[in-house]
Parts: C-alpha cells; sequence; structure tokens
C-alpha cells in the first residue's frame, strides 16, 4: 500500500489516478498529523509526501517518521514545487529511501520511481521476513540440542552415581562412554576387562547378541586391576533404539561375588550338615532294627513302638538325603546308573514303600506297565515316592492316591493322582522352582520345597517330560513321560 500525503484533494486525485492504473493500491492522508497517525497505525510500502503543506510541512513529516522505529525504512517520495534542499531531506530522513519529484508531475518519471521504491520495499520486507524465520529456526535448534546436551549429562551423571561399572557402545559395539568404576577393572577407555580364561569372551558374546540384536546376560569373572583378583559380575548390555533402530548399547556390570561366596558356603554347609546327620541317623536305624530282631512274638506294644520309630527315623533319612541330593545338583555331583529296568517292578516297590508308611491310604495301581525303561532306577523310582508322599501330604481329607501307567500317541505317561487340596494356576508354574512352596497357611503343611525340584532334575536328566494337572479343591496329577521305545540300549 502507498501512502499519498497532500493537502489538496485533486493532487491527490490526480496522484492516485496514475497508481491505480498500475495496480498499486493506495491511501491517503490530507495533512502531515493524518499522514503520521496513519503511519502508525498502517503499514506501507512508499509514502508519498507533498512539501509544502499548512501545519507541518513535508520534512517535518519525514522528519518525524524517521523517528519511529517501525516507519524508519519506509523510503518517501518528496513533492515539490520550489527547489528542495537535498542535503535537508536527506539529513532529516537518513536511514529510508529518499526521492524527489517536481512538480507538475511527469507521470513516467513518477511511475518509475515508484516501482524502483516499491519494488526495494518489497524485497527488502521479505529479505527481513527471511532472517527473522531464519533465527526463530537457529533459536529453535540451539534449544533441541541444549536439550540433548542436558538430557546427555544427566544420563552420565547417572550411570556415575550408581555403585555398577557402566558404560556405553556404538551400534557396531565400540565403546563410548565408561564410568569411573570402569577403571577399576580396565587400564583402557575402549577395552572390556579382562575374562577369566575359564569365563566367555566378552567381546565375543557382545559381538553375537550385536548380531541377534537381543539383550545380553551373562555372569563372568573380571580380574580387579588393584589385586589382580577375579571378581564375579553379571554383565548387561541393553539395546537403546531410535525410531525402530539400534543406535547403541547401554551395559553394566553388578559386583556378584559377594553373593556367589554365600551361596558357596550355604551349599558347602547343606553338604557338610547332612553329611554329619546321616551318619549317626544310619546308626539309630541300625541299632533299632538289631532290637527289632530281639524282640520275640510276646511283645507286640516294644514292636510297634519300634515300627512307628522306625517310619520316623525314615522319614528323616528321606530329608537327609534330599538335601544330600541338592548340593550334589549344585556341584553338578548327581550321579546316574542308566541301565534297563522293569518299570512294574519299580512302581511296586515305590508303592509298597508308601503303603508301609502310610498304612492309612489307599495307594492303587492302574493301567499295565509290563515294559523296560532305560534310566536310573533308583532316582525314578525316587521321582514316584516324592510324587506319592505328596499325594498322601497334601490330600488330609481324602484317603485314595492312585498310580497311573497310561500309552498315548508314542508315548508312556507315568502320573500319582490325587484327591487333595490341589494347586492354584499360578502356583503349577513354579512348583518345580527350588525352595518354592505354594502350600497356602490354612492347611499348615510343614515342607522344604525341595522335594519337586530333585524329581525335575531327575527327569531333565532322563530328557522325559513332566509336569501338573490339577485343580484347587478337586486334587492333583503329577505325571513325567517318556517316549514308549525308550528301552533296551
Ligand atoms: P514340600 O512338599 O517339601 O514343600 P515339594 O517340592 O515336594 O516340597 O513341593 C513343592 C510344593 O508343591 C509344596 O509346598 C506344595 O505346595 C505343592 N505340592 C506338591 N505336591 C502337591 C500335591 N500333590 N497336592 C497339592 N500341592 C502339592
Amino acid at each position: 500500500m502507498i501512502l499519498i500525503v497532500d493537502d489538496k484533494p485533486e493532487n491527490i486525485f490526480a496522484i492516485r489516478s496514475i497508481l491505480s492504473q498500475h495496480n498499486f493500491p493506495s491511501d491517503t492522508a490530507l495533512s502531515g498529523e493524518e499522514a503520521l497517525k496513519k503511519v502508525l497505525k498502517n503499514s506501507y510500502a512508499l509514502i508519498i509526501l507533498d512539501v509544502q503543506m499548512p501545519g507541518m510541512d513535508g520534512f517535518e513529516v519525514a522528519e518525524t517518521i524517521s523517528g519511529y522505529s517501525k516507519s524508519k525504512d519506509i523510503p518517501i517520495i518528496f513533492l515539490s514545487a520550489v527547489n528542495t534542499d537535498k542535503k535537508y531531506i536527506a539529513k532529516g530522513y537518513s536511514s529510508g529511501g529518499i526521492d524527489y519529484i517536481s512538480k507538475p508531475i511527469d507521470p513516467d518519471i513518477f511511475l518509475l520511481k515508484v516501482k524502483t521504491f516499491y519494488t526495494l520495499y518489497e524485497q527488502k520486507r521479505q529479505l527481513n521476513e527471511m532472517q527473522a524465520s531464519l533465527l526463530a529456526e537457529i533459536e529453535f535448534r540451539k534449544k533441541a540440542q541444549d536439550e540433548v546436551n542436558d538430557l546427555a549429562l544427566e544420563f552420565k551423571s547417572i550411570l556415575e552415581s550408581i555403585p555398577q561399572i557402566a558404560f556405553t557402545t556404538k551400534a557396531d559395539g565400540h565403546i563410548e562412554y565408561n564410568n569411573s568404576r570402569w577403571f577399576e577393572y580396565s587400564t583402557s577407555e575402549i577395552e572390556f576387562p579382562v575374562a577369566h580364561p575359564d569365563d566367555a569372551d566378552i567381546k565375543n558374546a557382545l559381538q553375537q547378541t550385536i548380531k541377534r540384536g537381543q539383550p545380553l546376560e551373562m555372569e563372568v569373572r573380571i580380574k580387579k586391576l588393584a589385586d589382580e583378583d577375579y571378581r564375579y559380575h553379571l554383565l548387561k548390555v541393553l539395546p537403546v533404539k531410535e525410531n525402530g533402530e539400534i543406535v547403541k548399547w547401554v551395559g553394566t556390570f553388578t559386583d556378584i561375588e559377594d553373593q556367589k561366596q554365600a551361596i558357596k558356603k550355604k551349599d558347602e554347609f547343606i553338604s557338610i550338615a547332612s553329611h554329619e546327620l546321616k551318619t549317626p541317623l544310619t546308626s539309630i536305624k541300625g541299632y533299632i532294627q538289631l532290637l527289632q530282631h530281639l524282640l520275640d512274638g510276646n511283645e507286640n506294644a516294644a514292636r510297634q513302638y519300634i515300627d512307628r520309630t522306625l517310619i520316623q527315623v525314615e522319614k528323616l533319612n528321606i530329608l537327609i538325603a534330599d538335601l544330600l541330593d541338592i548340593s550334589k545338583i549344585e556341584s553338578g555331583k548327581l550321579k546316574y546308573n542308566m541301565k534297563n529296568f522293569d518299570l512294574e517292578g519299580m512302581l511296586g516297590n515305590a508303592v509298597e514303600i508308601i503303603q508301609q508308611t502310610y498304612p492309612d491310604y489307599t495307594i492303587e495301581r492302574e493301567g499295565g506297565a509290563a515294559r523296560q525303561v532305560y534310566g536310573d532306577e533308583i532316582r525314578l523310582e525316587q521321582v514316584i515316592i516324592n510324587f506319592l508322599s505328596n499325594a498322601v501330604k497334601y490330600s488330609p481329607d481324602a484317603r485314595k492316591v492312585t498310580v497311573l501307567v497310561t500309552e498315548q500317541g508314542g508315548e508312556t505317561k507315568v502320573s500319582v493322582k490325587d484327591s487333595g487340596i490341589g494347586i492354584s494356576k499360578k502356583d503349577q508354574q513354579h512348583i518345580f522352582n527350588k525352595f518354592y512352596r505354594a502350600e497356602k497357611s490354612e492347611h499348615h503343611i510343614q515342607g522344604l520345597g525341595i522335594g519337586l525340584y530333585i524329581c525335575a532334575e531327575i527327569l531333565r536328566r532322563h530328557n522325559f517330560g513332566f509336569g501338573v494337572e490339577s485343580e484347587p479343591g478337586k486334587g492333583s496329577e503329577f505325571y513325567f513321560t517318556m517316549p514308549t521305545g525308550n528301552s533296551a540300549r
């Protein structure tokens, strides 16, 4: 928009019509004062200013305009009838574009000047806009960068404050950051701590992990620089993803040496304690059996007490044997004597032992099992005895337990069924874990939670399937399965 300032309406009219013929939109003011008001209110690309006006003359108007920051850059064309003092004009309006035209106006020259100023103004306006948006963009990027830097700093101070050794690697596994604990185990920023020669190589393990794109978790002994001792650590490495792509890995080594030592000591203690308990118990059992033989037929009461003592001694014996087995499993020393044996004979034995121990219960055998099985007979009998004694123990209100053999789909399934308290679905998932006990307090049934763990270990070593089906309040079925062809090796 072009502002025309002249006190004579006929002059304004003449100029306006030239401008509108060439599609320049215009606005008008009939005095300097009105012009100043309009300049403050609107945006103009050019002002055409009559010099001689009553009140404020053109120069005064120009000088005032040059004082407003909003308008100081608007170019002005002065219309003058008298000889204009250019210096004066330039002084009054130094920062904007300035020109003058004398009256009467030559339309061609006038238009030429208007066009030049108009284009200049447009270009300048566009440049200003561009500069403003560039500045905004720079500001935005700076802020984003600052935020990223702040986050990285926060992340590093977190890694610095944790008790673990921490590090990050690039997507390809090259180490790019380590916290200060790293240097208790490594002399170099880019080399992993030295692993024990018997443990897996850390670098290799990490490379495998990167290939698979999966998190890494492994136990490894690493050498402490101060005393050259190897300490067990749990190494965990997790991927960091951006837009679904792995961009880096974050890893920690957690010192688990003390835990490992404590577990070792506990296992050693259990092993020693159960050995120590077993020796006197065996003697007690022997002496009671001798006593049994010494009694003649008339000493019925004494015989009854001796029988009961023997049952309790046998229970103690089984408990201690279980504890011993656990420590053997932990140290990998549980031995297996694998050969062919008669399944029916083994099941009969187990049923007899439990029947003797729990004369109030009926232990039934269902389904044929006239077949040979390859495995450790004593250990598999131990599994059945365990299933059976649990079936009795966890059936306080029932009196019948069944041992069942079925053949289906090339598999032989041996199961022990009871109508006892049953096990919830949630507990069934953990029932074979070490020390897990599902028994709710209302039943007050005692136990150590190791029997099923030992059974699971034995069955895993045989490569047999196993599991439980149960419904709380209705009963449970514990079973193991083997291929029907499993025999005669
Ligand atoms: P323990 O009987 O010494 O606690 P086990 O390892 O033999 O240890 O059994 C683990 C848990 O499984 C038991 O605590 C019990 O809650 C549950 N359980 C095992 N057998 C049965 C069963 N036949 N009926 C119900 N619960 C059972």
